[in-house]
C-alpha cells in the first residue's frame, strides 16, 4: 500500500529514525536520510538502502539548528523525489542539568532541534500533501512531552511544545487526509542515552549494564529497553489506511511510565 511513497525521516543515521527508516523501506517505500553524518558517508547509506530494498534514497546532512539549511533540504528533497508523504520528525539531542546552570546554548539548540525544526519541514511537506490529499505526519515526542522529570527543562519544554504543534496540525488538516500524531516513548536503546547511563554508572560505580538497569527502572514499569524498530513497526502501522482516524494524539510506548 504504500510503495512508490516518499518519506522524510529527520535524524535516520542512528537509533528510531534508522529503524525506522529499515522498516518503510522493506514495505518499498522511498526515502529522504537525514542526520549529523559525513557526506560520504551518508551517501553510501543512501545507496546501500536503494540497493538492499530497490527503491529511491536520497541523503541529506543538513543541520537542523539552521533554519536556512533545513530550507535548502527540504526544497531539495522535494525537487529529487517528489512530495514527501510521510514526514517523520525524530532528530533529536538531549542535555541534563539542573536549571540552575543550564547553559543557554544547550537551551537554545535543543529548542531548535527538538521542536522549531518540526515547524520548518511541517510547513515545507503540506503543501505537496495537500495537493495529495494524503498525508502521515509522525512527530517523535516523548514521555516528556507528557511529564517531567529534573533537570531536563529545555527537552521537557521542547517535547510538550513538540506536541502541541502535533494537536494544531492535525486540527488545520483534517479535512484533507493527513494525520498528524506524536510517539511518545519511554525508554528506547539507542546512543542517545549513553550519557545518561555513563553519569550514573561513574557516581554509583556500576557496571554499565546495572547503571542502564537502573536508570530504566527508575521511572518505568517494565524494567526493560525499547527496541528502535519497536518504533518503527507502530510508525507503519500509523501510516496504514486503518489508522486515518488517529490523529491530533499523543500516543504513549512507555512500558507504564505515565500511567502512575
Ligand atoms: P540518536 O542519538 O540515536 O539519533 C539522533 C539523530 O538526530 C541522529 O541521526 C543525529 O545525526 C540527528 N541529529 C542530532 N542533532 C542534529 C542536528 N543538529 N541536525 C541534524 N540532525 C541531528 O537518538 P534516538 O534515541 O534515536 O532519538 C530519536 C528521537 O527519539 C529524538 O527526538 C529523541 O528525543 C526521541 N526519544 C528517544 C528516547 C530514547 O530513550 N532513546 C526516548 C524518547 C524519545
Amino acid at each position: 500500500m504504500l510503495k512508490g511513497k516518499t518519506a522524510l525521516i529527520t535524524g535516520s543515521t542512528s537509533g528510531i529514525g534508522l529503524a525506522t527508516a529499515h522498516t518503510l523501506a522493506e514495505q518499498g517505500v522511498n526515502l529522504v536520510l537525514h542526520g549529523l553524518l559525513a557526506e560520504a558517508e551518508g551517501i553510501a547509506l543512501a545507496e546501500e538502502f536503494a540497493n538492499k530494498y530497490n527503491i529511491k534514497a536520497l541523503f541529506d546532512g543538513a543541520n537542523l539548528m539552521d533554519s536556512n539549511a533545513i530550507a535548502s533540504f527540504m526544497d531539495r528533497a522535494i525537487d529529487m523525489m517528489g512530495t514527501i508523504d510521510i514526514l517523520v520528525n525524530n532528530a533529536g539531542i538531549q542535555h541534563t542539568e539542573s536549571i540552575d546552570t543550564f547553559p543557554e546554548n544547550k537551551w537554545n539548540a535543543i529548542i531548535a532541534i527538538n521542536l522549531t525544526a518540526a515547524f520548518h519541514t511541517i510547513q515545507k511537506s503540506l503543501p505537496g500533501m495537500k495537493a495529495n490529499g494524503w498525508g502521515r505526519i509522525i512527530n517523535i515526542a516523548s514521555v516528556h512531552g507528557l511529564v517531567a522529570s529534573l533537570n531536563k527543562c529545555a527537552y521537557v519544554t521542547a517535547k510538550h511544545g513538540l506536541i502541541g504543534l502535533t494537536k494544531v496540525v492535525a486540527l488545520e488538516c483534517a479535512e484533507q487526509g493527513i494525520t498528524a500524531n506524536s510517539i511518545c516513548p519511554g525508554w528506547v536503546d539507542t546512543p542517545l542515552i549513553n550519557n545518561q547511563i555513563n553519569e550514573i554508572a561513574q557516581k554509583q560505580q556500576l557496571e554499565f549494564e546495572q547503571a542502564k538497569y537502573n536508570l530504566v527502572t527508575a521511572k518505568q514499569p517494565l524494567p526493560e529497553m525499547m527496541a528502535p524498530r519497536q518504533i518503527g513497526e507502530f510508525i507503519l502501522f500509523l501510516c496504514s489506511d486503518n489508522a486515518r482516524s488517529i490523529t491530533g494524539a499523543s500516543l504513549p510506548m512507555d512500558g507504564a511510565w505515565t500511567a502512575q
